[in-house]
């Protein structure tokens, strides 16, 4: 197979992955962005790669690699952090788009094993709720990616302690606005630690955004 192939989803993770950086949910050649490739392509996903600037990122150096992790072209080395985003593929069914960040204070949230406690209408309706914080595992290794997992459950994003922040969607641009939800949800929580005073959202209220997000899930995955 040849550097040609899967142009059209190289150049998807290439665009969200450059997005990602200018938001500065990144810094230097940090967090990863993936997307499952296709139904008639079972495993494979097209992933950033190891080590490159997303200043230098060129669609062409996205990698295309299947559940082993072999790449399925001569394309370059994925990201060390590629097990995450095969987990994340192997235990979710339902999402197609994983945004890795090691955003500033989603950073910070991550340095607690507390996680964020539901304080803001939308981070019930998009993310699904509280957000927990995985349990520590070094980069890149599968214990990582179980723990993450974890964490994640059945919602859209989740910290990953001592390290960042992970954020899914059923499409490159939702894990992308959820991620930048989720930092800014993080950098809301920090200051509010900071001045003590923290109203949590009525159980009413958490209810029904809860139902929300059921709904546009299944809506998603019909
Ligand atoms: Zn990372």
């Amino acid at each position: 197979m040849n550097n040609e192939s899967f142009i059209n989803e190289k150049s998807q993770v290439a665009n969200i992955a450059k997005e990602m950086a200018k938001l500065d949910l990144v810094s230097g050649s940090s967090g990863n962005v993936s997307m499952r490739m296709p139904n008639n392509k079972p495993g494979y996903m097209a992933i950033t790669p190891m080590g490159l600037h997303y200043s230098e990122l060129q669609d062409q150096n996205i990698v295309v690699v299947d559940e082993e992790l072999d790449c399925i072209e001569d394309s370059g080395v994925p990201s060390s952090e590629s097990l995450l985003h095969l987990g994340i593929y192997q235990t979710r069914p339902d999402i197609n788009a994983v945004v890795h960040t090691h955003s500033t204070f989603s950073s910070v949230a991550a340095l607690s094993s507390d996680g964020i406690p539901p304080i803001l209408d939308e981070m019930v309706i998009y993310i699904g709720g509280s957000i927990e914080v995985s349990n520590y595992a070094f980069p890149g290794s599968e214990d990582l990616a179980k723990n993450v997992c974890k964490a994640l459950g059945d919602k859209n994003a989740a910290l990953i302690s001592n390290h960042g922040a992970v954020a899914v969607g059923t499409n490159l641009r939702e894990a992308l606005n959820v991620s930048i939800l989720m930092e800014r949800i993080a950098k809301i929580y920090c200051y509010s630690r900071v001045s003590n005073q923290i109203n949590p959202l009525p159980a009413s209220a958490i209810e029904k955004e809860r139902a929300i997000f059921e709904m546009k899930r299944k809506s998603n995955n019909q």
